[in-house]
């Protein structure tokens, strides 16, 4: 009884002390999916409670999708995957079945660069613990990389793989997944600008007040050196980088983004930038040019109606698809005319 009475006088000095205005709301929280989700949003006066109620719905789907999905966690859906789909189909929900069809998509689009076996190797490196597989590590394992031993089964709603040492793991699908499942949470409560983001994967509903949100992408060496800067709305974007997880040694980068066809660090980049209107999308492609390199990536980026993207390249250059390229001269009119 008492203690009810203290809760609403403490709500009721609240409302007298704090003028009530419309306001972004952000919250920062970390450790899920293996890193930090941010979500930002603009609540009107009446909206506030609603606005915090968003985020943690929010961050709870993220926690959801990092239990079903993380092949840290030996209880998720993908390790139960990874440990019997060799020896038999193995019933998942429809929520992975889709997220595993559209990986395969994806490996497909990117003329395989993308590929969540490359797992059957990938799971060899420990980049903190600077561990790497021997070369002969890697050739035993490497067969078992490839996109095409995954058979899903709609009528069954099964995975199998077809071949003995075949492991997946959705690290380069799922937060751009999860960012999607976050920003369709907040849209179907009525927020019309928000920003959602999981580690590199980020997308935007509508824009900051008359203004495009703006993302800056980092110079590859140097954290606080902003190379570039790209304004959007109603946009996602994934970046992916050769800084973010890795060791050097003796000279070379060891980092995690894994060719599937060599079973080392690919390395024809330094970062991509894509965007597209889902991360689902985004995060599925930006992968591409560290395996494809920046010219077979960029025809890839080209061809696809909704995409553009921003590649640096190894020697600094910082490339841009067809729909970024920076306006050029008018063309200068022929000699003699
Ligand atoms: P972030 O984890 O910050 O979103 P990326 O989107 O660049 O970074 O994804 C990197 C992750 O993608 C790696 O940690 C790994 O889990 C996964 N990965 C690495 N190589 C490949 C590949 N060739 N195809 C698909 N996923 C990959
Ligand atoms: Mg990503």
């Amino acid at each position: 009884m008492c203690r009810i009475a203290i809760v609403l006088l403490g709500a009721v000095l609240g409302l007298l002390a704090a003028p009530v205005h419309a306001a972004w709301l952000s919250r920062a929280v970390d450790g899920i999916m293996g890193t930090r989700i941010f979500v930002e949003l603009w609540a009107e006066d009446d909206a506030k409670q609603r606005g915090e109620q968003a985020i943690d719905a929010v961050m709870d789907e993220m926690r959801h999708i990092d239990e079903s999905m993380s092949v840290y966690k030996p209880t998720s859906e993908v390790s139960k995957v990874n440990s019997l789909a060799v020896q038999q189909p193995v019933t998942i929900s429809p929520e992975l079945f889709k997220l595993l069809t559209t990986a395969l998509e994806y490996s497909r689009i990117t003329e395989g660069a993308f590929d969540i076996t490359y797992a059957s190797v990938g799971y060899m490196y420990d980049f903190r613990a600077r561990k790497r597989p021997t070369e002969q590590q890697i050739q035993s394992a490497l067969p078992a990389v490839n996109y095409r031993h995954v058979l899903l089964d709609a009528a069954t709603s099964t995975v199998r793989f077809t071949q003995p040492g075949v492991r997946i793991d959705l690290g380069g699908i799922a937060k751009g997944y999860a960012v999607d499942c976050g920003i369709d949470i907040l849209r179907a409560r009525g927020f019309t600008h928000a920003l959602v983001n999981a580690g590199g994967d980020s997308r935007v509903i509508g824009d900051r007040f008359g203004k495009p949100w703006v993302i800056g992408i980092r110079h590859p060496d140097h954290p606080d050196q902003v190379i570039t800067r790209v304004p959007l709305t109603d946009s996602a974007f994934s970046t992916s980088g050769d800084y973010e997880r890795y060791f050097d040694e003796d000279g070379v980068r060891y980092h995690h983004i894994i060719d599937p066809r060599t079973g080392h660090s690919a390395s024809k980049v330094r970062s991509a930038t894509v965007i597209a209107p889902t991360a689902t999308r985004t995060d599925g492609l930006s992968k591409t040019a560290f395996v494809l390199g920046a010219d077979e990536a960029m025809r890839i980026y080209n061809s696809l109606a909704d995409v553009d993207a921003i590649l640096v390249t190894p020697d600094g250059r910082i490339l841009y698809s067809k729909g970024l390229e920076p306006a050029g001269q008018p063309p200068s009119s022929p000699a003699g005319h």
